[in-house]
C-alpha cells in the first residue's frame, strides 16, 4: 500500500506507545503467565489504537487499513508474541466484524465500549471435536419465542477465560430442527451470535501449561442453555457463512503482518549475532552454510512482505481476497517458525536456556501455524475446496 508521511509518523508513534506500555512489563507478564488484558486495553485505547480501523461514529478513527498494517508489523516487532495474538482478536478480528455486521443495540452496548477499552472480546468458532472443519461444528442456537438458546462448547480460545463477551459460530435453528439427535452438518445454518459472558449457562475456564504465547489468555467456553437476544445475532439469517470468510480474511491478512516482523525482527538477530560469534576462527556470517541460510530467509522475507502489503491492498479496495491471505498467512507463519529455528540453532546451547527471546521465539513461533487456520486447511483452501475448510 503506497504510505504517506501520516502512516511513517503513526508508525513512530505506536512504536513509542508499546515501548512505554507494553515492553517494560512484558518480561514479567510472560515469567507470570498472564497479562492484565483489560488494564492494558484501556491504557491502548486512551492512545486510539483499538478502533484505527473503524467509523467514527463508533468511536473509531477511520484510518485507512495502511494502519492496521502498521499497527500489526509494530505488534510483531514486540520481543513475545502475547500481545500480538490477544490484541488482534480484539481489533481486527471482533470489532471489525460488529462494525460490518451488528445493528444499533451491538454497536451501542458492545462495539463502541470495547473500543473505549472497556471489554475484552473474544471469538469462539473452534470446538473440542474440531477447528478446521467448519461442517463439523455442532454448538447450536434454537430460536424460540424467549430468543435463542445456545448449547455447545468451545476450546482453544483467545482471551476465553477474560473476555466480556465472545462472538460464537454456531448453528441457528428453528425449535424442533436438533431434536431426535439430527445434528445440523451444513454449512448455511451456520451464525455468529454475540454471547455476553455474564449470562446465566456460560462457563469460562483458562487453559493452562501451554508452550507458548504465555501471557495471552487462552480459555474454553460452556454454553448450556444460555438465553441470548435475538438482537446479538450478527448479520442476516444464513449470511454466516460469508461473513466468517470477511472475519477470516481480515485476521490472515493481520497474522500475515504479525509474523512477517516476528521473522524479520528475529533474522537481524540472526544475522547481528552470526556477526560477532566466531567458530574455527571466523564469524559465523563468513561461514557459507550460514550466510545462504540467511540469505535464504531474507529473500522469502522480501517476498512475503510484498505480498502481505497487496493483500491489504485488495482489503482496502474491497476486493475479494481470502484465497491471497491465507497464502499470505501460511508463508509468513512458516517463515516465522525457520526464523525462530535459525536464531535458536546459531545461538548453540544458549538458545535452549529458559527464559530468554531467543527460546521464547521458538516456542511463541508455533501458535501460528495452528490458530488463525492451521496451515494444513490453509493449503485445503489454496487447492480450491473453499466450502469445506476454515
Ligand atoms: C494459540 C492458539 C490460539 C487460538 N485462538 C483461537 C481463537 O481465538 N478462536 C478460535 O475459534 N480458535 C482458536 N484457536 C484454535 C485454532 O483455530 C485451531 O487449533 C485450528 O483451527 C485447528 O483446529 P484443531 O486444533 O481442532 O485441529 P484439527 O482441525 O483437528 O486438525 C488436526 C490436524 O489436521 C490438519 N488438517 C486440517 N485440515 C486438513 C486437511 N484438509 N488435510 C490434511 N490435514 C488437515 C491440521 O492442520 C492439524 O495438523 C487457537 C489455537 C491456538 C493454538
Amino acid at each position: 500500500m503506497r504510505l504517506d508521511r501520516h502512516h511513517q509518523l503513526f508508525r513512530e508513534s505506536v512504536r513509542a506507545v508499546l515501548e512505554r506500555l507494553v515492553l517494560p512489563e512484558l518480561e514479567d507478564w510472560e515469567k507470570a503467565g498472564e497479562m492484565p488484558t483489560r488494564e492494558l486495553y484501556r491504557s491502548l485505547s486512551e492512545e486510539g489504537l483499538l478502533g484505527l480501523t473503524l467509523p467514527v461514529d463508533d468511536g473509531g478513527l477511520g484510518l485507512d487499513l495502511g494502519y492496521a498494517h502498521i499497527w500489526a508489523r509494530e505488534l510483531g516487532r514486540l520481543p513475545a508474541g502475547s500481545p500480538a495474538m490477544s490484541l488482534s482478536v480484539q481489533t481486527d478480528i471482533v470489532l471489525p466484524l460488529l462494525a460490518e455486521e451488528g445493528g444499533e443495540g451491538v454497536r451501542a452496548a458492545y462495539l463502541r465500549p470495547a473500543v473505549r477499552g472497556e471489554l475484552v472480546a473474544a471469538l469462539a468458532a473452534t470446538e473440542p471435536g474440531g477447528g478446521s472443519d467448519l461442517a463439523a461444528v455442532r454448538t447450536t442456537a434454537v430460536q424460540d419465542a424467549e430468543g435463542l438458546r445456545l448449547n455447545g462448547d468451545k476450546a482453544f480460545i483467545t482471551n476465553g477465560s477474560v473476555a466480556d463477551f465472545a462472538v460464537v459460530l454456531c448453528h441457528l435453528l428453528q425449535v424442533g430442527a436438533d431434536e431426535g439427535g439430527n445434528r445440523p452438518d451444513g454449512l448455511d445454518s451456520l451464525a455468529l451470535l454475540l454471547v455476553p459472558t455474564g449470562l446465566p449457562g456460560v462457563r469460562q475456564e483458562r487453559h493452562t501449561g501451554k508452550l507458548g504465547n504465555r501471557a495471552c489468555d487462552h480459555g474454553r467456553l460452556t454454553f448450556t442453555d444460555v438465553l441470548v437476544p435475538e438482537e446479538n445475532l450478527l448479520g442476516k439469517p444464513g449470511s454466516g457463512y460469508e461473513a466468517l470468510t470477511r472475519v477470516f480474511t481480515r485476521e490472515r491478512a493481520f497474522l500475515a503482518a504479525v509474523c512477517t516482523a516476528r521473522a524479520e525482527t528475529m533474522l537481524d538477530r540472526a544475522t547481528a549475532y552470526a556477526r560477532g560469534r566466531v567458530v574455527l576462527g571466523r564469524p559465523l556470517l563468513q561461514h557459507q552454510a550460514i550466510a545462504f541460510r540467511l540469505a535464504e530467509l531474507d529473500a522469502e522475507l522480501a517476498l512475503v512482505e510484498q505480498y502481505t502489503d497487496a493483500v491489504f491492498q485488495r482489503l482496502e479496495e474491497d476486493a475479494a481476497a481470502l484465497r491471497q491471505a491465507s497464502i499470505a498467512k501460511l508463508r509468513a507463519s512458516r517463515l516465522e517458525r525457520e526464523s525462530a529455528d535459525l536464531l535458536l540453532q546459531l545461538h548453540g546451547g544458549a538458545g535452549y536456556l529458559d527464559g530468554g527471546p531467543v527460546e521464547r521465539g521458538y516456542r511463541d513461533a508455533r501458535a501460528f501455524s495452528l490458530a488463525g487456520g492451521a496451515d494444513e486447511a490453509l493449503l485445503h483452501l489454496i487447492a480450491g475446496h473453499p466450502r469445506t475448510g476454515v
